[in-house]
């Protein structure tokens, strides 16, 4: 007798820990993902800014589901569905299609950067949501460096020594004060022509509040923290156009200027990717303004009990967008698949649990919010190295992390400072003729 096909789409937060779940039950389980690899995303700043390495941060599925012969690893981007035959339509790397049959469906693919309809920033301030993010990120932060310590005055280094942050919330701040403590720690006594502590890190938010998530009294504490660093930060302030030379903003009280700034980075805004809109035409379901899905109490599509939506691209009740609801999420979309091949089809509401959050904000300063407890300073930052470590998959990836930032502590000193010449957006090599021409 054949046992009912799970597809789960998506090996991030959600997708994992259904997958999971569901390798223990009378299942067969095709994990589907466009990268094979389950990515630590709380932790990508610290690849940008080369703290941790890649393989610290990511984990390949293969590897995690070797011993659960249930359980089959797909390489492949979901890019439509048949809900009448039950198949998703995806591609194989090499771009041709595979069609991929199932009973259940768990889609949990996350949520790309958006850049609020102006798509033309895009090659001028990557967005942080995957290792290719941070190794972009890396390759311009360390380049930018190079590039000033070869120009011969002070006038020319400094676009190439100004860092534009657009967004405070979480990943803003946590690259804001890496950026900071590259400069003062990591990179002092590394240059000749330029004191790179004098590398300015502005940061940008349209908002009242830096990490207003976490409510007034820590957004406070974080912001002194991030002053201390040396970190400029400009609140009340849009971002409205960005070029290969800098971007242009508009302050609260409707002043427009210009900053010369040859490297920006953009942690603002979520979209929903487009398989997202595919499952929404193929199942008639909602989206919200984002694109995100809206599912019913259960996480099923309205009319497709088989089809559940977890995680980032999920909306249900203004549920936050962060890992804890995703792993929640998938559990419990795992438990109800269960449920329904054992034929007990229940439907229960997801209920999520709040475990808290926090943020990284320099060596020593973490703020941690988690019911009524609120953690800052040095104790917050224990508490924020602690529950990174519980949710950061694999023993070597976890004694690793451990390992290296201790001697990061210890030394100031990074061991991932390598990064490719070639631009992976462009295709440009270094050392080629810029698009831009710039200073000789
Ligand atoms: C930089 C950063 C820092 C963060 N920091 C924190 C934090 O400190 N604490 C916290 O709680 N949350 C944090 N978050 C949010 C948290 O990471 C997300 O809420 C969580 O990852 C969502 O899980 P998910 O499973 O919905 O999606 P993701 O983890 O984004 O996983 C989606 C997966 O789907 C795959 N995929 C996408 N499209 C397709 C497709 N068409 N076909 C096949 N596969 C596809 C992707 O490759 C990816 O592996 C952070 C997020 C970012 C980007």
């Amino acid at each position: 007798m054949t046992r009912p096909h799970v597809v789960v789409i998506g090996g991030g937060f959600g997708g994992l820990y259904a997958t999971r779940r569901l390798a223990r039950g009378p299942v067969d389980v095709t994990i589907m993902d466009s990268t094979g690899v389950h990515t630590f995303q709380p932790l990508l700043y610290q690849c940008a800014t080369g703290m941790l390495s890649e393989g610290q941060i990511t984990a390949p599925l293969r590897s995690l589901f070797r011993r659960h012969p249930n359980v089959r690893t797909l390489l492949a981007q979901a890019v439509d569905l048949d809900s009448t035959n039950q198949r998703v339509q995806a591609l194989r790397p090499d771009g041709t299609t595979v069609h991929v049959p199932y009973d259940h469906l768990i889609v949990a693919i996350g949520v790309q950067q958006s850049y609020f309809g102006h798509d033309d920033i895009a090659p001028h301030a990557p967005g942080m949501k995957t290792i290719d993010d941070a190794l972009t990120i890396r390759r311009r932060i360390l380049d930018a460096f190079e590039m000033a310590e070869s120009l011969p005055t002070a006038e020319q280094r400094q676009p190439w020594m100004t860092f534009a942050l657009v967004g405070a919330g979480p990943t803003g701040v946590e690259l804001a004060g890496q950026l900071r403590e590259l400069a003062t720690h990591t990179l002092s006594q590394q240059f000749r022509s330029l004191d790179p502590g004098q590398a300015r890190v502005l940061l940008y938010d349209g908002g009242n509040a830096a990490l207003a998530s976490f409510g007034p009294a820590l957004s406070r504490r974080a912001t002194r923290t991030l002053e201390h660093l040396g970190v400029e930060l400009h609140l009340q302030t849009t971002v409205t156009t960005v070029d290969a030379c800098g971007l242009q903003i508009t302050d609260r009280h409707g002043g427009t200027s210009r900053i010369d700034a040859r490297t920006v980075l953009w942690t603002a805004g979520v979209a929903a990717p487009p398989f997202a809109h595919a499952l929404a035409q193929a199942t008639a379901a909602k989206q919200d303004h984002s694109g995100r899905l809206l599912v019913r109490p259960d996480l099923t599509l309205p009319d497709h009990p088989e089809i559940h939506v977890v995680g980032d691209l999920a909306t249900l009740n203004h549920l936050p967008g962060v890992a804890e609801v995703a792993i929640q999420g998938g559990w419990h979309a795992a438990g109800q698949v269960l449920h329904a091949v054992a034929g007990e089809p229940a439907p229960a509401p997801f209920r999520y649990r709040d475990l808290g959050s926090a943020a990284y904000v320099s060596r020593g300063h973490a703020i941690v919010s988690a019911g009524p407890l609120r953690l800052s300073g040095r104790l917050g930052w224990l508490a924020w190295g602690l529950i990174h470590i519980t949710f950061l998959t694999g023993y070597r990836n976890r004694a690793g992390a451990i390992l290296t930032w201790m001697s990061t502590l210890a030394s100031g000193k990074r061991r991932e400072m390598v990064f490719p010449t070639r631009d992976p957006d462009t295709g440009q090599t270094a050392f080629a003729p810029p698009a831009t021409p710039g200073p000789v």
